[in-house]
Protein backbone atom coordinates (compact mmCIF):
# COMPACT_ATOMS: atom_id res chain seq x y z
CA UNK A 1 0.00 0.00 0.00
CA UNK A 2 1.65 3.23 -1.38
CA UNK A 3 0.96 6.03 1.74
CA UNK A 4 0.86 9.89 0.35
CA UNK A 5 2.22 12.60 2.75
CA UNK A 6 2.18 16.05 2.08
CA UNK A 7 5.37 18.08 2.84
CA UNK A 8 4.47 21.91 2.96
CA UNK A 9 6.46 24.42 1.09
CA UNK A 10 6.79 28.41 1.12
CA UNK A 11 3.21 29.10 2.44
CA UNK A 12 0.53 27.20 0.72
CA UNK A 13 2.42 24.57 -1.81
CA UNK A 14 2.28 20.91 -0.95
CA UNK A 15 5.08 18.09 -2.34
CA UNK A 16 3.44 15.44 -2.17
CA UNK A 17 5.38 11.95 -1.22
CA UNK A 18 4.32 8.68 -2.22
CA UNK A 19 5.99 6.04 -0.13
CA UNK A 20 6.35 2.43 -0.31
CA UNK A 21 8.35 -0.49 0.98
CA UNK A 22 11.61 1.84 1.75
CA UNK A 23 10.95 3.82 -1.62
CA UNK A 24 9.53 7.41 -2.05
CA UNK A 25 8.83 9.30 -5.13
CA UNK A 26 7.72 13.39 -5.05
CA UNK A 27 5.14 15.75 -6.88
CA UNK A 28 6.74 19.23 -7.90
CA UNK A 29 8.94 19.83 -5.51
CA UNK A 30 9.62 23.84 -5.69
CA UNK A 31 11.91 23.25 -2.60
CA UNK A 32 14.75 20.76 -2.06
CA UNK A 33 15.00 21.43 1.44
CA UNK A 34 11.61 19.26 3.27
CA UNK A 35 12.33 16.85 0.73
CA UNK A 36 15.56 15.99 1.56
CA UNK A 37 14.78 16.29 5.46
CA UNK A 38 12.06 13.72 5.21
CA UNK A 39 14.29 11.12 3.14
CA UNK A 40 16.77 11.40 5.90
CA UNK A 41 14.48 11.24 8.76
CA UNK A 42 12.74 8.38 7.08
CA UNK A 43 15.91 6.72 5.66
CA UNK A 44 13.30 6.25 2.47
CA UNK A 45 15.51 5.86 -0.86
CA UNK A 46 14.10 8.59 -3.26
CA UNK A 47 12.93 6.70 -6.76
CA UNK A 48 11.53 8.95 -8.99
CA UNK A 49 10.42 13.13 -9.13
CA UNK A 50 7.15 13.68 -10.95
CA UNK A 51 6.76 17.43 -12.29
CA UNK A 52 3.42 18.78 -13.48
CA UNK A 53 4.41 22.26 -15.18
CA UNK A 54 7.39 24.31 -15.28
CA UNK A 55 6.55 26.91 -12.79
CA UNK A 56 9.39 27.91 -10.16
CA UNK A 57 7.34 26.88 -7.01
CA UNK A 58 6.86 23.20 -8.63
CA UNK A 59 10.48 22.35 -10.07
CA UNK A 60 12.76 24.80 -7.95
CA UNK A 61 14.08 22.35 -5.91
CA UNK A 62 15.19 19.82 -8.82
CA UNK A 63 18.82 20.89 -9.20
CA UNK A 64 19.61 20.00 -5.25
CA UNK A 65 17.84 17.07 -5.45
CA UNK A 66 18.87 15.39 -8.37
CA UNK A 67 22.82 16.50 -7.55
CA UNK A 68 22.34 14.38 -4.25
CA UNK A 69 20.01 11.71 -5.75
CA UNK A 70 20.51 11.19 -9.60
CA UNK A 71 17.02 9.83 -10.53
CA UNK A 72 14.66 9.66 -13.23
CA UNK A 73 12.31 12.76 -13.97
CA UNK A 74 9.08 12.86 -15.57
CA UNK A 75 7.66 16.38 -16.83
CA UNK A 76 6.14 17.47 -19.53
CA UNK A 77 8.20 17.61 -23.17
CA UNK A 78 6.15 21.15 -24.19
CA UNK A 79 8.26 22.91 -21.30
CA UNK A 80 11.63 23.53 -20.48
CA UNK A 81 12.65 21.97 -17.36
CA UNK A 82 16.39 21.31 -16.62
CA UNK A 83 16.57 17.81 -15.54
CA UNK A 84 13.73 16.00 -16.84
CA UNK A 85 14.79 12.68 -18.43
CA UNK A 86 11.33 11.31 -19.37
CA UNK A 87 9.69 14.26 -21.39
CA UNK A 88 5.71 13.37 -21.36
CA UNK A 89 2.67 14.70 -23.09
CA UNK A 90 -0.13 12.99 -21.78
CA UNK A 91 -1.92 9.49 -23.05
CA UNK A 92 1.41 7.59 -21.75
CA UNK A 93 1.40 5.38 -18.46
CA UNK A 94 4.63 5.26 -16.70
CA UNK A 95 5.85 3.12 -13.82
CA UNK A 96 7.24 3.63 -10.73
CA UNK A 97 8.81 -0.12 -9.94
CA UNK A 98 10.13 0.45 -6.91
CA UNK A 99 6.36 1.40 -5.45
CA UNK A 100 4.99 -1.11 -8.01
CA UNK A 101 2.68 1.48 -8.94
CA UNK A 102 1.51 2.82 -12.86
CA UNK A 103 0.37 5.86 -13.53
CA UNK A 104 -1.64 7.28 -16.62
CA UNK A 105 -0.59 10.71 -17.79
CA UNK A 106 -3.09 13.04 -18.78
CA UNK A 107 -2.89 16.43 -21.09
CA UNK A 108 -3.91 19.67 -19.07
CA UNK A 109 -2.68 22.67 -20.90
CA UNK A 110 -4.51 26.12 -19.36
CA UNK A 111 -2.32 26.98 -16.63
CA UNK A 112 0.55 26.32 -18.50
CA UNK A 113 0.73 25.18 -22.65
CA UNK A 114 2.28 21.40 -21.70
CA UNK A 115 0.65 21.27 -17.87
CA UNK A 116 0.65 17.44 -17.42
CA UNK A 117 -1.09 15.64 -14.41
CA UNK A 118 -0.76 11.71 -13.08
CA UNK A 119 -3.66 9.58 -12.18
CA UNK A 120 -3.18 6.52 -9.89
CA UNK A 121 -6.29 4.51 -10.67
CA UNK A 122 -4.75 2.03 -7.66
CA UNK A 123 -3.89 4.30 -5.18
CA UNK A 124 -5.44 4.83 -1.61
CA UNK A 125 -9.13 3.93 -1.34
CA UNK A 126 -10.30 4.84 -4.96
CA UNK A 127 -7.74 6.29 -7.19
CA UNK A 128 -5.64 9.51 -6.86
CA UNK A 129 -4.51 12.43 -9.08
CA UNK A 130 -2.17 14.90 -8.92
CA UNK A 131 -2.94 17.52 -10.53
CA UNK A 132 -0.51 20.50 -9.97
CA UNK A 133 -2.17 24.01 -10.92
CA UNK A 134 -4.69 22.80 -12.79
CA UNK A 135 -7.79 22.02 -10.44
CA UNK A 136 -7.74 23.12 -6.87
CA UNK A 137 -9.93 23.17 -3.73
CA UNK A 138 -12.92 24.69 -5.53
CA UNK A 139 -10.82 26.41 -7.73
CA UNK A 140 -8.79 26.27 -11.29
CA UNK A 141 -5.58 27.59 -11.88
CA UNK A 142 -4.87 31.03 -13.53
CA UNK A 143 -5.00 31.25 -17.49
CA UNK A 144 -1.13 32.13 -18.06
CA UNK A 145 -0.56 30.41 -21.33
CA UNK A 146 -3.93 28.61 -22.16
CA UNK A 147 -7.13 29.68 -23.53
CA UNK A 148 -10.28 29.10 -21.63
CA UNK A 149 -11.37 26.29 -24.49
CA UNK A 150 -8.02 24.39 -23.40
CA UNK A 151 -8.60 24.81 -19.50
CA UNK A 152 -12.35 23.70 -20.36
CA UNK A 153 -11.24 21.07 -22.19
CA UNK A 154 -8.53 19.98 -19.60
CA UNK A 155 -10.76 19.95 -16.39
CA UNK A 156 -13.55 18.27 -18.38
CA UNK A 157 -10.46 15.20 -18.76
CA UNK A 158 -10.26 15.08 -14.58
CA UNK A 159 -14.39 15.73 -14.35
CA UNK A 160 -15.00 12.54 -16.00
CA UNK A 161 -12.13 10.36 -13.35
CA UNK A 162 -14.33 7.93 -11.30
CA UNK A 163 -16.09 10.23 -8.42
CA UNK A 164 -14.18 8.98 -5.29
CA UNK A 165 -10.90 9.96 -6.63
CA UNK A 166 -8.56 11.68 -4.34
CA UNK A 167 -7.60 14.69 -5.96
CA UNK A 168 -3.98 16.09 -4.60
CA UNK A 169 -3.32 19.18 -5.79
CA UNK A 170 -0.09 21.75 -5.87
CA UNK A 171 -1.33 24.52 -3.08
CA UNK A 172 -4.22 25.56 -0.02
CA UNK A 173 -6.26 27.59 -2.12
CA UNK A 174 -9.60 26.18 -0.98
CA UNK A 175 -10.29 28.75 1.34
CA UNK A 176 -10.52 31.60 -0.25
CA UNK A 177 -11.65 29.89 -3.14
CA UNK A 178 -15.04 28.59 -1.55
CA UNK A 179 -15.33 32.61 -0.78
CA UNK A 180 -15.82 32.75 -4.82
CA UNK A 181 -17.72 29.91 -4.76
CA UNK A 182 -20.40 31.43 -2.70
CA UNK A 183 -20.20 34.46 -4.43
CA UNK A 184 -21.48 32.72 -7.50
CA UNK A 185 -23.48 30.51 -6.20
CA UNK A 186 -24.80 31.46 -3.03
CA UNK A 187 -27.57 29.61 -2.68
CA UNK A 188 -25.85 26.20 -3.12
CA UNK A 189 -26.18 24.33 -0.03
CA UNK A 190 -23.01 22.09 -0.66
CA UNK A 191 -21.18 24.91 -0.99
CA UNK A 192 -22.82 26.71 1.92
CA UNK A 193 -21.37 23.36 3.28
CA UNK A 194 -18.04 22.86 2.56
CA UNK A 195 -17.42 26.39 3.08
CA UNK A 196 -18.12 25.74 6.65
CA UNK A 197 -15.78 22.38 6.97
CA UNK A 198 -12.95 24.30 5.61
CA UNK A 199 -13.06 27.37 7.44
CA UNK A 200 -13.00 24.71 10.96
CA UNK A 201 -10.07 22.71 8.86
CA UNK A 202 -8.13 25.98 8.46
CA UNK A 203 -8.78 27.06 11.89
CA UNK A 204 -7.32 23.84 13.42
CA UNK A 205 -4.30 24.63 10.57
CA UNK A 206 -5.51 21.10 8.86
CA UNK A 207 -5.02 20.52 5.47
CA UNK A 208 -8.30 20.56 3.06
CA UNK A 209 -6.51 18.42 0.44
CA UNK A 210 -6.88 15.95 -1.07
CA UNK A 211 -10.49 16.51 -1.76
CA UNK A 212 -12.23 14.42 -4.10
CA UNK A 213 -13.84 14.48 -7.99
CA UNK A 214 -17.78 14.27 -6.20
CA UNK A 215 -16.89 17.10 -3.92
CA UNK A 216 -15.67 18.99 -6.66
CA UNK A 217 -18.44 18.77 -9.42
CA UNK A 218 -20.47 19.67 -6.40
CA UNK A 219 -18.73 22.52 -5.66
CA UNK A 220 -16.27 23.96 -8.12
CA UNK A 221 -17.72 26.70 -9.91
CA UNK A 222 -14.77 25.99 -12.66
CA UNK A 223 -16.29 22.24 -12.82
CA UNK A 224 -20.19 23.73 -12.76
CA UNK A 225 -20.26 25.48 -16.21
CA UNK A 226 -23.80 23.42 -17.08
CA UNK A 227 -24.96 24.41 -13.47
CA UNK A 228 -28.26 26.68 -13.44
CA UNK A 229 -26.74 29.08 -10.94
CA UNK A 230 -23.41 29.37 -12.28
CA UNK A 231 -24.58 30.21 -15.81
CA UNK A 232 -27.00 32.75 -14.38
CA UNK A 233 -24.29 34.61 -12.77
CA UNK A 234 -22.06 34.36 -16.03
CA UNK A 235 -25.28 35.54 -17.79
CA UNK A 236 -24.97 38.48 -15.01
CA UNK A 237 -21.79 39.62 -15.83
CA UNK A 238 -21.79 39.04 -19.25
CA UNK A 239 -25.08 40.95 -19.38
CA UNK A 240 -26.37 38.37 -21.64
CA UNK A 241 -27.16 34.58 -21.41
CA UNK A 242 -23.99 32.41 -22.46
CA UNK A 243 -23.91 30.86 -25.48
CA UNK A 244 -22.05 27.73 -24.25
CA UNK A 245 -19.51 26.05 -21.89
CA UNK A 246 -16.73 28.35 -23.26
CA UNK A 247 -18.55 31.68 -22.71
CA UNK A 248 -20.18 30.77 -19.16
CA UNK A 249 -16.21 29.54 -17.97
CA UNK A 250 -14.15 32.31 -19.41
CA UNK A 251 -16.82 34.92 -17.88
CA UNK A 252 -16.49 32.93 -14.00
CA UNK A 253 -12.80 32.55 -14.50
CA UNK A 254 -12.35 36.68 -15.65
CA UNK A 255 -14.47 37.28 -12.43
CA UNK A 256 -12.19 35.49 -10.38
CA UNK A 257 -8.83 37.03 -11.36
CA UNK A 258 -10.54 40.17 -10.07
CA UNK A 259 -12.90 39.08 -7.30
ZN1 LIG B 1 1.87 27.11 -11.43
FE1 LIG C 1 1.95 26.73 -8.24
Amino acid sequence: MTEILALRAFDDNYIWLLRSAGYAAVVDPGDAAPVLAHLEQSGDRLCAVLATHHHPDHVGGLAEILGRFPVPVFGPRLENIAGVSHPLEGGERIELPQLALELEVISVPGHTRGHIAYYGPSLGDSGALFCGDTLFGAGCGRLFEGTPTQMLDSLSRLAVLPAPTLVYCAHEYTQSNMRFALAVEPDNIAIQKRSEDVARERAANRATIPTRIQLELETNPFLRWDAPGVRAAAASRLGHQPADAVETFTAIREWKNRF
